[in-house]
């Protein structure tokens, strides 16, 4: 069953043609069988017509030294790189470049005719795609639930545009070294009804970047549902499933409200450029991961 499901998605996600000249592209993860970037970067590939193609590549962390050297002595184009080797990447790069050094995790890696540098396209990912749907959010005052990987992309990038940000986060502790790291006036919460509500009384925006909501446990939801007002922004990082019970109670109360899979999307498109050199079709790569969901609901980034 396991293996029918491999095959459909594989003839779903490669149909490019692989000649002797073809770059190759990918992306290194334990695990790595339910990733939506194969099929999102070969829709973009096929739709632009261009002689690369996207691969998943299994790499367990006591071999991720050596995969990186393969990346050099392979001539692999570019790579993302995903959990758990976003942080340890660093380590075996050439040059990691100061947005990817300041959150302190690697999403992106560019082979520069051997030399290696690394970046994050997590965080411009997500303002572009908040931005796609919402317009403009410069200076906004945002409330962001959660304190690891993606939310320190998320601040880094919310304080870079002049944004007001709190965190609130069940480990206090992990709110404060976040806040402190990203400084420009941050302040950390405690995740409790009484801090949330005074925050969101004064937001624009909420960013769940807790896992809280995501398959398989979807009942979750990261803040009183209750707590939410008409006309206020609320991005939640969580895409699997597409509509979680976050998404789902923001839309009921008049709030406008984005799901992760936008972030996903930005996020590789503004790899796909660095790569390639030419902007990608986002509709097309957020159609590609979209259908991931209608064939099956266990996909990840
Ligand atoms: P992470 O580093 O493991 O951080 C998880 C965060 O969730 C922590 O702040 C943790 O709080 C909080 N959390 C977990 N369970 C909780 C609970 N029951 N109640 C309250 N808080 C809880 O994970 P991550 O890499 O940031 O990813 C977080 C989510 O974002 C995942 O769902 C992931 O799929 C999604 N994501 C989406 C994208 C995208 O492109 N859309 C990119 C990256 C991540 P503590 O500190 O207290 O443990």
């Amino acid at each position: 069953m396991e293996q029918r499901r491999g095959l459909r998605r594989l003839k779903q996600g490669y149909q490019v043609n692989v000649l002797g000249t073809t770059r190759v592209l990918g992306v290194i993860g334990h695990p790595i069988s339910h990733s939506l970037s194969p099929a999102m970067h070969n829709a973009a590939i096929r739709a632009l017509n261009i002689d690369y193609i996207y691969v998943p590549f299994h790499v367990l962390p006591e071999n991720l030294e050596s995969a990186i050297e393969g990346v050099r002595s392979l001539e692999i184009a570019g790579l993302n790189v995903t959990i758990p080797h976003k942080e340890r990447v660093m380590r075996f790069l050439d040059e990691v470049d100061d947005g990817a050094r300041a959150i302190g995790s690697v999403n992106t890696l560019v082979n520069q005719a051997g030399r290696l540098r690394g970046c994050s396209t997590d965080g411009p990912g997500f303002i572009k795609s908040a931005e796609a749907a919402w317009g403009k959010i410069d200076g906004c005052r945002a409330l962001i639930l959660g304190a690891g990987g993606s939310a320190r992309a998320v601040a880094f990038a919310l304080a870079g545009i002049g944004c007001r940000i709190v965190v609130a986060n069940r480990t206090f502790e992990r709110a404060v070294e976040l806040v402190e790291s990203v400084g420009a006036g941050a302040r950390a919460v405690r995740l409790d009804r009484q801090e949330l509500a005074r925050e969101i009384a004064e937001a624009d925006l909420v960013v769940n970047t807790t896992s809280v909501g995501m398959h398989p446990n979807t009942d979750g939801i990261p803040l009183p549902a209750d707590l939410i007002r008409p006309g206020i922004l609320v991005y939640d990082l969580v895409y699997n499933p597409p509509r979680t019970r976050l998404i789902e109670e923001a839309e009921r109360r008049g709030a406008r409200a984005v799901n992760g899979l936008k972030m996903l999307v930005y996020q590789g498109a503004l790899s796909f450029e660095m790569w390639t050199g030419i902007r990608p079709p986002v509709d097309v790569m957020e159609n590609a991961a979209s259908a991931c969901f209608g064939a099956e609901r266990t996909c990840e980034a």
